[in-house]
């Protein structure tokens, strides 16, 4: 596993800054925040030899000593931290749908840092969040053309995990037209994104498509919940279903 870059944060600590009040953040804020963001493991996550800082918290440092987002007119110094500028805030609302979805849904930090390099040196391509293809209790993206194509997305996930009828938890199976009957128990079940899922420009639908059923899972709100308190991303989620499997048997 790579160690963070710094242009992997360059995004996350603009996004942050953006959030906050006045657009001013300090740098131990910027520590803290995106800590509890991307939550950081592995080598990232170690404490470097004889010091407080990790190697994750070094390098949001380094956004300040080697002056990364000054010099990219990103933000400007502001005493102990940063305020962002209007390119910064433009640079964030390019990429807002996507770095809103990746950075509220409990992915795993590997996952979100090749998901960052990739929205962002995909050039002028616009990224597409599909996060409605689920029902996660909210909606982000309010881009009509992705919605469109997320319902349908939707509707084949829901088709491709049907079978015999029945769409069940991939983890409990739990069956809702079973326990609610089917006047009220259809169209109930949620569905988790394993992998961060976009649809890049110039991608084809069918690429989407197929790209979207591997990192998708049918769950119950309950297991659902589950996942994401116990932040289980794509690589523990087969052992938390095998064993959820061996229980529900
Ligand atoms: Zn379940
Ligand atoms: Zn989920």
């Amino acid at each position: 596993m790579a160690r963070i870059s710094e242009s992997q944060l360059v995004l996350p600590a603009l996004y942050l800054m953006s959030k906050s009040d006045g657009g001013v953040i300090t740098t131990s804020e910027l520590i803290r925040s995106l800590t509890s963001v991307m939550h950081p493991t592995g080598i990232d996550a170690e404490i470097l030899d004889g010091r407080r800082d990790t190697y994750f918290s070094q390098k949001v440092r380094n956004l300040k000593s080697h002056d990364t987002l000054v010099r990219k007119n990103y933000a400007t110094n502001y005493g102990e931290g940063f305020k962002i500028t209007a390119l910064g805030a433009a640079y964030v609302e390019t990429h807002k749908n996507a770095i809103d979805y990746l950075l509220h849904d409990e992915f795993n930090y590997e996952d979100v840092k090749t998901a960052i390099m990739d929205i962002t040196t995909r050039g002028n391509n616009r990224v597409i969040p599909i996060e409605e293809i689920v029902s996660e209790g909210r909606i982000v993206t309010r881009n009509v053309q992705s919605r469109e194509r997320s319902s349908r997305l939707r509707m084949i996930a829901i088709e491709h995990f049907t079978h015999n009828n029945m769409i069940c938890c991939d983890c409990c199976g739990f069956n809702f037209p079973d326990y609610y009957g089917p006047n009220y128990g259809l169209d109930c079940i949620e569905i988790h994104h394993i992998k961060p899922i976009f649809q890049y420009q110039g991608d084809t639908f069918d690429q989407l498509v197929s790209n979207a059923l591997q990192n998708l899972l049918p769950v119950c709100p309950n297991c659902h919940r589950v996942i994401h308190k116990n932040h289980i991303g794509s690589n523990n989620i087969s052992d938390f279903i095998n064993e959820m499997r061996q229980r529900f048997v």
